[in-house]
């Protein structure tokens, strides 16, 4: 990826493209990586930048969705356990397995309720005991059995349990635990995938900060947010991948839609040694009085727990509030009642919109997480097709890019010439195989660059393989305010990442925001790094660290 002006520029000189797909996010870029290997040309904006959306707010949970069987979404199920794997092969610098432990209070519950959901009988869902918990996870174990990549389920004593996760409240029966995965950093395997796609066609272009708007029949007008400059383009296919805003793109193309009905998640970023040491290498899915699930996990050093579900209308207005803050933090004491927790603890807290299709349903955790494509015909007023992507998972974005690039495929009278399913994403390109392969890597390359291995595994975690380019061609020297990143580090982010904001380089490319590290000096410090090699001058780079800063500390204010 080149800088945004130089992608804006090109962009200028084109007049038309086979595909133009509205949003950077899981959806949109993982079509993008698939089109491009296609050889179709494809143009990808986004209005904010990429993975502004769902796709940086999720519980980063890769999994089949265990709850989703009550449903009776076999199918969502069997196609969510099948990219997980995937993604647990081909993704592995950024997923890993993630041990999961469900407290339960009774051996018999849900024996009647349960059942009336999967009939979908009107019923307030709460309350599983282990042998409903043991049904669902029997099948989730069976749909698996073929491609195996994570152990079977078990359950486990009362004794044991507490023994295990020190602090969990003492009056349960017994926890269930299974395994699934979780992605450390979806934001930049977005990023990986835009990379890759623009690789493999040169044709294509990604470009953040910019809208889409229907100009005339065949036109549409695009325009750089900043500078409010435009350029027009002619497609012969839309993709319209902007997630829960997917109603607002389809208007400012001119098509009255009504697909979406997001709901609001919110997450509490926490730094609470005595939950870290908790929880150690599993995560506690738990349910909390009023049916709803809640998770906490150790993320790098920190622990998230999340989240609610409330609808919304404008995606744009979704915050985390003080309600949810407060509701967040009742649960996690409810479950781990003796352990020191307060709010005072909470280094940052996000929220995203779901982007579920519209439903009358009440209960929106029962609103399905499958996935559809919408298809908008050519009409009178419009040349080319919209195709609406709607609803779906992190999980699933594999599958449902490529339906939707075969659905694009067929439109254009072009045929599938590769699959990108079983492809390792950049940085898992080579990745270590094991453990010992993992310590091989490291040694050699810290010896390589006479570097310390703790930094080397640093970067190997941050960026998969592609550490080794990053300890080879930047400047090793650790920033003076926040030494875990080095100066190369940043300036590397901002030449090739397509940066207009500080928040896009300590929100969306690293983690330095999300773990609560976006301190005043260090920001001040990575937006000179930065404004360096993006010409920001002085009074944009003391902006760009205000901005970052008011994010971090108004998000738990
Ligand atoms: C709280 C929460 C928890 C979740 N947890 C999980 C989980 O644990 N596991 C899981 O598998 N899934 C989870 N999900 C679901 C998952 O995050 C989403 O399904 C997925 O990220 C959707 O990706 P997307 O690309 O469709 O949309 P998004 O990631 O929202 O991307 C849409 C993009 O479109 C851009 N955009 C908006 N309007 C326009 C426009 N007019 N023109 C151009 N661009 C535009 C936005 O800026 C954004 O970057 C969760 C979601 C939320 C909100």
């Amino acid at each position: 990826m080149k800088k945004h002006d130089a992608i804006w520029q090109q962009l200028k000189d084109k007049d038309s493209c086979e595909v133009l797909i509205l949003g950077g996010g899981i959806n949109g870029t993982g079509l993008l990586r698939d089109l491009a290997a296609q050889g179709i040309s494809c143009v990808l904006v986004d209005k904010a930048d990429f993975t502004a959306g769902a796709s940086s707010t999720s519980s980063r949970m890769i999994h089949g969705g265990l709850r989703y069987l009550e449903n009776a979404e076999f199918k969502l199920v069997s196609e969510a356990v099948a990219e997980r794997n995937r993604l647990l092969q081909y993704a592995n610098h950024y997923v890993k397995p993630l041990k999961t432990s469900i407290p339960l209070d009774s051996w018999f519950a849900g024996l009647i309720k349960s059942p009336m959901v999967f009939l979908g009988l009107p019923v307030t869902v709460g309350g599983r005991g282990a042998f409903v918990v043991e049904i669902g996870l029997w099948f989730y174990d069976f749909i698996t059995r073929k491609k195996r990549q994570t152990p079977r389920h078990f359950f486990m004593s009362k004794t044991k349990s507490l023994k295990e996760i020190p602090g969990l409240r003492s009056n349960i029966t017994c926890t269930a635990n299974y395994w699934d995965a979780w992605i450390s950093q979806a934001e930049r395997l977005c990023v990986e995938m835009i990379r890759e796609g623009v690789m493999d066609n040169p044709d294509c272009d990604a470009i953040n900060y910019v809208t889409a708007s229907k100009t005339s029949a065949d036109e549409i007008t695009l325009t750089d947010t900043l500078t409010g400059e435009e350029t027009v383009i002619k497609p012969q296919a839309v993709v319209n991948a902007t997630g829960a805003w997917v109603d607002f793109a389809n208007k400012d193309l001119g098509l009255d839609s009504q697909f979406m009905g997001g709901t609001k998640g919110s997450h509490l970023v926490i730094e609470n040694k005595q939950l870290y040491d908790a929880l150690g290498d599993r995560m506690v899915y738990y349910e909390h009085t009023d049916g709803r699930i809640c998770i906490t996990f150790r993320f790098m050093d920190r622990v998230i727990m999340g989240s609610t579900d409330i609808s919304v209308g404008n995606p744009d207005n979704a915050a985390c509030d003080n309600d949810e803050i407060d509701y967040m933090m009742s649960t996690l004491k409810g479950v781990f009642p003796n352990l020191e927790l307060s709010k005072g603890d909470i280094v940052y807290t996000f929220c995203g919109v779901r982007p579920l299709p519209s439903s009358g349903l009440d209960y929106t955790s029962r609103v399905s997480r499958a996935h559809r494509i919408e298809d908008s015909a050519p009409d009178e007023n419009r040349s080319f097709p919209i195709y609406s992507m709607i609803g779906g998972k992190l999980t699933t974005f594999g599958a449902f890019a490529r339906q939707t690039a075969d659905k694009v495929l067929d439109k254009l009278g072009k045929k599938r010439t590769v699959s990108v399913s079983e492809r390792p994403y950049l940085g898992a390109v080579n990745y270590p195989a094991d453990e010992t392969a993992k310590q091989a890597w490291i040694e050699r390359v810290a010896s390589a660059n006479n570097l310390q291995q703790d930094r080397v595994a640093e970067l190997l975690e941050r960026y998969g393989t592609e550490a080794e380019k990053i300890a080879s061609e930047t400047n090793n020297t650790p920033l003076e305010n926040l030494g875990e990143y080095s100066v190369g580090e940043i300036e590397y982010i901002a030449e090739n990442e397509c940066i207009q904001h500080l928040l896009d380089i300590t929100r969306r490319r690293s983690i330095i925001t999300i773990t609560g590290r976006g301190q005043k000096p260090a920001l001040e410090e990575i937006a000179k790094v930065a404004g360096n090699i993006l010409g920001w001058d002085s009074e944009r780079q003391t902006k760009e660290a205000e901005q970052a800063f008011n994010e971090q500390k108004v998000s738990c204010s």
